[in-house]
């Protein structure tokens, strides 16, 4: 029998951005998978950059990590936690990695004397890469960032046009995420906006087949009739999304909408009933019914920027969420602990336990120093990823004495270096896609903390970093308060460090927060947040 063809469903947006649109992509897969189909997901970026190794967290939000090391987009992160599913490098594309492919193609003389021109090699190669990701699965969701229209995301919109055309209408699909403003004044949505952005979809090839509606509240069911007749979508295909409480929600609120089965069957896709009984569960536990609080102090150089922590806040509320908990997070400004005047003791007051998050460069580095000497000796549960756990090592030498212990990152000719430059990363410090990245075993040591919430013996989880712990200072840990209890299988890298005699001190060098699912908690953030609801209990 022949192999039953992928199909492609392509997610555009309108109007403006920030409207949700990898929510929506990822909730689509969520309930395609529900219906027992075989799905991918990939991001289509229009920078020029290669990855988002390189783009400010700031601005950009975080930079999510794959298994297999790619450096990427933060709705990858949305992809992974709402198909439960861990994507590849193959499911973030960058123009830049495109052109650089190009490039490189004309360089070597593959183009044959051909002039090399956007249509058709660049969007040619853009189209080779969502098919070369789309293999082997039934369905294969393609989200183009950015918002239609926008100069920079043209060559995107071409490659997926084509890309429509080349696998035939019956297997592609498209969906464009608009937006509806409401005005107070005349109490009413307006939906010109979202009408005009089908317009300039049509003008550049692409017809509709499904819109999603954002809005910030409940629209009236006859805005649907009206967005309707003036885009050429069918009423059913049209799917109204107001703001949700929890964005876990999305995909339960699309399945109500009826979307998911219009999908299926305008694709022939041969799908089972929707299995969503875990995710609701998952939505009752955010939504409601909670019995505890759990007060957690981010410490971060980042002010009030979610984006900048999301995967580190989404498997916190997971965990908080696992055990009927509510989150409060409060924002620790790490600057303002830099001051050597600062009031720790007044900084952390009311906090059941503190999370340092992963980072790079100065600014911080001092006030996270001492939110893990704060931690450490006062018995308050500490969480340290990447970051955190190099700042916890150079807090517990410098509370054993050794007050000049510092990281290469920071001073660079330090005396005492207790976490310096990995081998191999002397000379790459501002250099794209070069740190150690992804995957690499660890193994726990026996009756460890770290053995005990994981309640494995080796464990695999994703890194993105530079320094190390200097192994010249292992011998003195125990001296400090602290131990290696999780290494790399032949023992020479440390890679989680825990306190002794301690409630919970737990640190990484890599970021458990990427494999955190919401319905299945880290061991790490789940051990984590239970020790600061004990705290909290105090
Ligand atoms: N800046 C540190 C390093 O490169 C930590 C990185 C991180 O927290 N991801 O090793």
């Amino acid at each position: 029998m022949a192999k039953k063809p992928t199909k492609f469903v392509f997610v555009t947006g309108g109007v403006l951005s920030g409207l949700g649109k990898g929510i929506t992509a990822a909730s689509i897969g969520n309930l395609l998978k529900a219906r027992g189909l075989n799905v991918n997901i990939q991001k289509c970026d229009p920078y020029l950059n290669i990855d988002a190794g390189t783009l400010n967290p700031a601005e950009h939000g975080e930079c999510f990590v794959t298994k297999d090391g790619a450096e990427t987009d933060l709705d990858l992160g949305h992809y992974e936690r709402f198909l439960d599913q861990e994507l590849t490098q193959s499911s973030s594309l960058m123009s830049g990695r495109v052109l650089q492919k190009v490039i490189t193609d004309e360089r070597a003389g593959k183009y044959l004397g051909k002039t090399v021109q956007y249509i058709p090699h660049v969007v040619r190669a853009m189209q080779e890469e969502i098919l070369e990701a789309s293999k082997g699965f039934d369905v294969h969701i393609v989200e183009i960032g950015g918002t239609v229209g926008d100069y920079e995301g043209l060559s995107f919109i071409e490659a997926i046009r084509e890309l429509g055309f080349k696998v035939s209408r019956e297997n592609s699909l498209y969906v464009h995420v608009v937006y509806m403003p409401y005005l107070g004044a005349s109490q009413e949505f307006k939906t010109k906006p979202a009408q005009n952005a089908v317009r300039d979809l049509r003008g550049y090839g692409i017809v509709p087949d499904v819109l999603v509606a954002r809005s910030e509240r409940a629209a009236p069911e006859g805005v649907v009739k009206k967005l309707s007749l003036f885009s050429g979508v069918p009423q059913e295909a049209i799917a109204l999304l107001p703001n949700a409480p929890s964005i876990y929600e999305v995909p339960l609120t699309l399945e109500d909408t009826g979307i998911a089965d219009v999908i299926s069957q305008r694709l022939s896709l041969k799908v089972s009933k929707p299995h969503l009984k875990e995710w609701r569960e998952v939505v009752r536990r955010a939504t409601n019914g909670f019995t505890s609080t759990a007060t957690i102090g981010v410490v971060a150089k980042y002010m009030d920027n979610t984006d900048t922590y999301m995967s580190v806040f989404e498997a916190l509320r997971a965990a908080a969420w696992s055990q009927d908990a509510k989150l409060d997070i409060r924002w620790i400004d790490a600057e303002a602990l830099d001051n050597p005047s600062a009031d720790v003791a007044k900084a952390f007051e009311g906090l059941d336990g503190i999370v340092v998050p992963g980072g790079f460069g100065t600014r911080g580095i001092e006030g996270k120093i001492k939110a893990a000497q704060y931690a450490l000796k006062n018995n308050l549960p500490y969480l340290g990823l990447c970051l955190g756990l190099q700042m916890a090592v150079i807090a517990a030498a410098r509370s054993a004495g050794i007050t000049d212990a510092n990281t290469a990152e920071i001073e660079a000719n330090g005396k005492n270096l207790v976490i310096n430059t990995m081998d191999g990363q002397k000379g790459k410090e501002n250099t794209g896609g070069t740190m150690r990245l992804g995957n690499y075993p660890c193994k726990l040591e026996k009756g460890s903390l770290a053995a005990k919430v994981y309640g494995e013996k080796e464990i695999q989880e994703r890194h993105r970093h530079r320094y190390e712990c200097a192994n010249a200072y292992r011998e003195k840990y125990e001296s400090w308060g602290i131990r290696a209890s999780g290494t790399s299988p032949d023992s020479s890298l440390v890679e989680i460090i825990e306190g002794i005699n301690h409630p919970f001190f737990l640190a990484s060098q890599f970021h458990p927060e990427f494999k955190s699912r919401p319905n299945r908690a880290h061991p790490m953030f789940r051990g984590f947040v239970k020790a600061t609801l004990e705290t909290a209990l105090k």
